[in-house]
């Protein structure tokens, strides 16, 4: 009886949850930003680009201006090794003049594996009944807050909801508000999550606008193909998640409603990875000319093996790890500003070869299974899909510097109003990457002292020590008041930043 009684009161739900006008009204002639058509004829008839074309492409992207669809569909075509190589080479430097060797890391927290919706490639889609559903409590969710932020040394989530009346806007506030509230000792000083990114299905416009004075950083919501065939096929008629333009325009209602930072992404293996690069592409520019502010960050999921879901197990358009690289190249320079993220989807080997081509932040000690963080063991029928890896933050941190990288637990910006078109000016014109500099050092020191290994802060030492020197010689007026703060810290004072 209380089945079908859930089962009424999802379904009156669903009903009530898209707005037709909030979508409607940012039409263009009857028509959204995506023509299915005129992408694909740019991506099949586009001729081999000549190589000066080429190289105006990159120099326009070095200089940090986004590209438009056209100049995209012709670095799609490149066939030239070479000119790969050159665009590898740009996508590097840009990484570099925009973010210069800093990597943010996040964990993900799923606090809710309830989901109306069917998509077929989803461990969580409601049809999937192998899957232990599980909503957590605020103690609950307090508890794992308590692992990640006091145990393994977290400052940011990306805090992942299923589409349930169990996980509405109520829930959603008071889940963020148990996770802002967690505060635990740590070696020196304390452990706390500083900013909450969320991945939550769209929403009206009054919900939206609910979410910044709880503390929402970043709002994330992939579009999980731009192909509106397949975006049809893999989402079945009649699910909430089959309006795909409810979904298209949720950027759009966000950033009116006050949302500064969000999150765009493709689950890249459902079409054509090039059309899902012009998608994103065509996304960001959309948002650049309709709102004036491009997204904050990219995602670039791929598509992973899911318990009992056959879907994932025969991909026509499974994407090779070759192809993937160049994903990550050409939305490096097309959209140069955008953090950029690789997740535990990747396996570590293929994390390593993306990182340097322009991924500005990653996740570590991932559990995608609900619960997942209090019993520290991965749980296939919880979660969404298997984690390619699962290494610690400390094994991320250590491998990340062996690489030149410092990791940043930098949560400033947020804090500081650096968001929004404010933060795209400063990236653009590369003053964020000052600010940023300092305050990654700051955090990256609070963490070694905090939770790092022996052999993490062994790694971790000389970095800091060359990231000083060159804070000395780059930033000499800022110098002296940087190293007031560092000292601070070093006695065991938390959370200072620029
Ligand atoms: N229910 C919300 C929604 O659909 O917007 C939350 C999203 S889901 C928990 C986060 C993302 O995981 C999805 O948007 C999708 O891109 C990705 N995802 C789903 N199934 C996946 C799979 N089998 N492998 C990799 N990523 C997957
Ligand atoms: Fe639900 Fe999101 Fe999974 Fe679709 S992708 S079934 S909406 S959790």
């Amino acid at each position: 009886m209380t089945a079908i009684v859930e089962k009424q009161s999802a379904h009156e739900w669903r009903e009530r949850r898209i707005v037709p006008e909030q979508m409607e009204k940012y039409l263009q002639n009857g028509r959204d930003f995506i023509d299915d058509e005129l992408i694909d004829s740019k991506i099949r008839m586009t001729a081999q680009p000549d190589a000066a074309r080429v190289r105006e492409i990159i120099a326009k992207a070095k200089a940090i201006q986004s590209l438009d669809l056209d100049e995209t569909a012709a670095l799609l075509a490149v066939k030239d090794p070479e000119l790969w190589a050159e665009m590898r080479q740009a996508a590097a430097e840009i990484k570099h003049t925009v973010y210069d060797n800093r990597i943010v890391t996040f964990a993900p927290l799923y606090l809710s594996n309830a989901c109306v919706n069917n998509c077929l490639y989803c461990g969580l889609r409601c049809e999937n009944d192998v899957v232990e559903r599980r909503t957590l409590t605020m103690d609950e969710i307090r508890a794992e807050t308590e692992v990640l932020a006091g145990k393994i040394g977290h400052k940011r989530l990306i805090v992942v909801y299923g589409e349930h009346p169990r996980s509405d806007l109520k829930y959603m506030q008071e889940s963020i508000r148990a996770v802002y509230g967690v505060k635990v000792p740590a070696r020196r000083g304390h452990g706390q999550i500083r900013r909450v990114n969320i991945n939550a299905a769209p929403m009206p416009t009054e919900e939206l606008r609910e979410l910044p004075a709880i503390g929402v950083g970043t709002y994330q919501v992939f579009q999980e193909t731009y192909h509106k065939a397949t975006y049809r096929a893999v989402h079945p008629a009649g699910t909430l998640k089959s309006d795909y333009r409810w979904r298209l325009y949720t950027m759009h209602r966000a950033l009116e409603a006050g949302i500064e930072d969000v999150g765009i992404g493709a689950l890249f293996g459902l079409y054509d990875w090039r059309f899902e690069v012009m998608g994103l592409v065509a996304h960001a520019l959309e948002l650049e000319r309709a709102l004036g502010i491009g997204p904050h960050t990219v995602s670039f999921p791929r598509l992973e093996p899911a318990a009992n879901t056959p879907f994932n197990e025969s991909l026509r358009w499974q994407v090779s790890d070759e192809d993937f690289e160049k994903v990550v190249v050409v939305l490096r320079l097309a959209v140069p500003y955008a953090g950029m993220i690789v997740t535990c989807r990747e396996n570590p080997g293929m994390r390593r070869r993306l990182l340097p081509l322009g991924c500005t932040q990653t996740d570590a000690s991932s559990n995608i299974g609900v619960g997942g963080y209090q019993d520290e063991e991965q749980h296939g029928d919880r979660q969404q899909f298997l984690l390619a890896d699962t290494r610690t933050l400390d094994e991320v941190v250590r491998d990340l510097a062996a690489m030149g990288n410092i990791t940043s637990f930098c949560t400033a910006g947020y804090r500081c109003g650096r968001t929004g078109h404010c933060i795209m000016d400063l990236l653009r014109s590369g003053a964020e990457g000052k600010f940023c500099k300092l305050n990654a050092i700051l955090t990256f020191r609070e963490w070694l002292d905090d939770f790092a290994s022996d052999a993490t802060r062994a790694a971790g030492e000389p970095l800091l020590k060359k990231e000083i020197e060159e804070v000395r010689q780059k930033m000499p007026r800022a110098f002296d008041e940087f190293m007031k703060s560092y000292e601070r810290i070093c006695q065991g004072e938390r959370d200072l930043y620029f």
